[in-house]
């Protein structure tokens, strides 16, 4: 089974500060978008890479990709307003012959190689879709206004992180019908009626998103 991860890499970081888009700030010297890249890469089963980048940034992703020597082939397009049409931006693009697909953030550039190994296991055992997930460590309110209605089984709940992987006929279905902008791709498989498993998810595998992050990822970094 082949598999190739789409990587949505055309945010503006507006969160993050600073100028330019955030897949091509520099952590410790290299683009954001290339430590997600060399992390899939680590695993040995990811064979092809298509990246969506800003609209007007695609000559500049192309460039900084191909000094960076990755061994799977790649591809770069362009993204779109949402995350969610830059997945189908880069799902259109994709070659047919892939037939595991992960989709993952080009923002969580520190995921461990073991993350992505039990995605891809997974979905090559039979799962239909895959997620990553880990505990939450914070007591969940449900609010409205500033009055708290309810409070949450914390026990119960997981927090999402990617790669997130699915069976290539799964997310096609999924996108092709997908309506309303959902806050993940395992969300649309769900809308599908797609079974979702769960893997372990590894707290590296954060999301950097506001400027605190960005210290932490060049902490781990440090310490790696
Ligand atoms: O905005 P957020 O942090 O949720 O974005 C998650 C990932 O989706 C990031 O890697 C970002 O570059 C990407 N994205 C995208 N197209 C957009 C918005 C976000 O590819 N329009």
């Amino acid at each position: 089974m082949s598999v190739a991860v789409l990587v949505p890499a055309a945010g503006r970081g507006e969160r993050l500060g600073g100028s330019g888009p955030k897949a091509l700030r520099l952590l410790r010297g290299e683009a954001v978008v290339v430590h997600a890249l060399r992390a899939l890469q680590s695993c040995a089963d990811v064979a092809h890479l298509v990246v969506a980048a800003p609209p007007d940034a695609t000559a500049e992703m192309e460039r900084v990709l191909a000094a960076s020597g990755l061994r799977p082939s790649w591809s770069v397009v362009a993204g779109a307003e949402h995350r969610q049409s830059s997945v189908a931006a880069a799902l259109d693009a994709l070659d047919p012959s892939a037939d595991v697909v992960l989709v993952h953030d080009a923002a969580r550039c520190l995921v461990p190689v073991e993350v992505v190994q039990r995605v891809v296991d997974a979905v090559r055992a039979g799962a239909e879709a895959v997620v990553p997930v880990v505990a939450v460590s914070d007591t969940v309110k449900q609010v409205e206004g500033d009055r708290v209605v309810a409070t949450v089984d914390r026990s119960r709940l997981r927090a999402v992180q990617t790669p997130q992987g699915f069976r290539r006929e799964v997310l096609d279905r999924a996108y092709a019908h997908a309506g309303e902008v959902a806050t993940d791709d395992a969300g649309l498989a769900e809308r599908v009626g797609a079974t979702v498993r769960v893997v372990a998810g590894h707290p590296e595998a954060f999301k950097v998103t506001g400027p605190l992050d960005l210290l932490l990822a060049e902490a781990v970094l440090r310490a790696r």
